[in-house]
């Protein structure tokens, strides 16, 4: 595989006739600099992104990414992307990926101070190799996201409900989930409601039914969480949104932490509390996950 790509998009407007786009990307080289020293994205992580699951060169859900794109832009009060110009760069990017499994990284960024502004990147890169976690799953620990669940419609400012360049917080509650001993983290609320892990979604098994905490602004709408309970659901499979509270993740009957790139990943333990793994629907879960999805 080519084992990585990236095209810098001059961003045109949603309003924008053109059906052909290839002028506007500039195909650079990926492991030099490109950016400006000015870029907002990088001096104060103001930007957006998306990352897209490729297998074997096919871009998964990507209308769902577009999507969030568009919705994050417009929380972050960045410029409409033009989705038709993202969806063909998207598609180039994917044709340069090979057989198994990349990721591709759609950005949007405020820009420079003064301008040009935004601007938009995309690249593509060989993904981790998650097949063992897929398997063996992971531990996680609830950590205190620090503020009650009516702060993303009482402060809309925090840009809750965007995909945000600003992963720091994120990152940092990964080392902090390692350094008590797990893999991974679970936001929850200061009044006991579960958000989502810092890079994914939460889908849990309580009595028979697939619940994922609803995305009421306070966290991300998950590509594959809906394309999970899309699949769960035609399998005859019930599914719901709803308000998860803490003390249920410990009752769990499965959990799993969901995400573009690692795909399903079964949750074996919750701050100690052990959590049945159940292998063999993970395993097909995960079969489907991989399979071509739009
Ligand atoms: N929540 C957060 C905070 C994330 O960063 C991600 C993915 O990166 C997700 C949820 C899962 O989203 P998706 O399934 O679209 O990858």
């Amino acid at each position: 595989m080519v084992s990585r790509y990236a095209l810098i998009i001059d961003p045109a407007t949603p309003d924008d006739p053109r059906t052909d786009f290839t002028s506007t990307f500039s195909e650079v080289d990926a492991t030099a600099p490109a950016l400006s020293v000015g870029e907002l994205s990088t001096q104060r992580g103001d930007g957006i992104f998306e990352s897209v699951g490729v297998i074997d060169g096919h871009a998964q859900e990507v209308q769902a990414h577009l999507d969030r794109l568009a919705h994050s832009a417009e929380i972050c009060d960045l410029p409409a992307p033009n989705l038709e110009q993202w969806r063909a760069a998207t598609v180039l990017a994917a044709a340069h990926c090979g057989p198994g499994e990349s990721v591709i990284k759609l950005i949007l960024s405020r820009g420079v101070d003064h301008g040009p502004a935004p601007t938009a990147w995309i690249t593509a890169n060989p993904a981790p190799d998650f097949a063992g976690v897929r398997v063996r799953g992971v531990r996680v620990v609830t950590l205190d996201r620090g503020y009650d669940s009516a702060v993303p419609a009482r402060a809309p400012w925090l840009l809750l409900g965007a995909k945000t360049l600003s992963y720091a917080v994120n990152m940092a509650a990964i080392r902090e989930a390692k350094r008590r001993g797990a893999d991974d983290a679970i936001f929850v609320s200061t009044d006991g409601i579960v958000f989502e892990a810092p890079t994914a979604s939460l889908i849990v098994r309580i009595n028979d039914v697939y619940v994922t905490p609803a995305p009421t602004g306070g966290i991300l709408q998950g590509t594959t969480q809906l394309s999970a309970f899309s699949w769960m659901q035609a399998q005859g499979l019930t599914t719901e949104y709803r308000d998860v509270l803490t003390d249920e993740l410990h009752r769990a009957d499965a959990a799993w932490l969901v995400s573009s790139v690692r795909l399903a990943a079964p949750i074996t333990e919750i701050d100690g509390t052990t959590i049945p793994l159940d292998a063999e629907f993970t395993a097909r879960l995960n079969e489907y996950l991989l399979s071509p999805r739009d």
